[in-house]
């Protein structure tokens, strides 16, 4: 007998430089956030999950940078879905996006709906045209918050993402690791500038304003694999959620393999 499949969750399908995809579903259905990996591997990597068949309904982009982009074409021709992104992102793209089936732009802080869920994308810092994370709603109220490739959390962040039952947030690097480690100066400044990507302790800290006693889940995102080790991420945001008395797991998204966490 087939296992009845988790109604709602998230697919972190992979995180991190080399690529990054993440599945919001709900009853079956999904939205991408952001298709830095082949098509063929999103769809490998869902199979692997166990959760049976998802149709995606939507591809939702954080910004134009390859390692969330360089699937996003043939998937969405593939299928026949729409591609979201905001104005400053999209046009970025406008080559590489040219045949897509339609792109529909959003704007950070105005929500909208694909069939499934309703979507607040947000303003993020990080040094590209106009990014965004995205907050998701199910049809039944559970609260989903993205926030990944971001200098700095802003306030837009704070408010779209605090209450949520499952926070993906990014958690880049250790700032020992960072500075030890073998990157060109320029590099490591751009790193962790308030354009650059969340250290380890940013993430932990942003907990303090993004906590709540809904929260579930926290899953550390986009983790270097020059700069971090998964091991100090988990620490650096779990010893947090544990001082502040939160009653979430702390999670590691993979850069090779899909993780799920199962909204209940
Ligand atoms: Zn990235
Ligand atoms: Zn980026």
């Amino acid at each position: 007998m087939e296992s009845p499949s988790p109604a709602t969750g998230v697919a972190f399908l992979a995180s991190g430089s080399r690529g990054n995809a993440t599945l919001a579903y709900h009853d079956g259905r999904g939205v991408l956030i952001d298709c830095g990996i082949s098509a063929r591997e999103v769809r490998r990597r869902i199979a692997e999950t166990g959760l049976g068949s998802i149709e995606i309904e939507a591809v939702l982009i954080t910004h134009e940078h390859g390692d969330h982009v360089a699937g996003v074409r043939v998937l969405t021709r593939t299928l026949g879905i729409p591609v979201f992104a905001t104005r400053g992102t999209a046009g970025a793209l406008r080559e590489q996006l040219s045949d897509v089936p339609e792109i529909v732009t959003v704007r950070a802080g105005e929500s909208f709906r694909t069939s499934t869920f309703g979507v607040l994308p947000f303003r993020t810092s990080h040094d590209v045209a106009e990014p965004v994370g995205y907050a998701i709603e199910s049809v039944v109220g559970h609260r989903v918050g993205i926030a990944t490739d971001t200098g700095v959390l802003t306030a837009e962040a704070i408010e779209a993402i605090g209450g949520c039952d499952l926070l993906g947030l990014e958690a880049n690097h250790d700032l020992d690791m960072l500075e030890r480690g073998p990157y060109p100066r320029f590099l490591k400044d751009r790193i962790r500038s308030d354009r650059g990507h969340l250290s380890n302790a940013c993430a932990a800290r942003g907990l303090e304003l993004l906590g709540s006693d809904r929260l579930r889940t926290i899953v550390a995102m986009h983790i270097s694999e020059q700069n971090n080790l998964p091991r100090l991420a988990m620490a650096s945001v779990g010893a947090q959620a544990r001082s502040l008395g939160l009653a979430a797991d702390v999670l590691v998204a993979r850069q090779t393999e899909a993780i799920v966490c199962e909204i209940v």
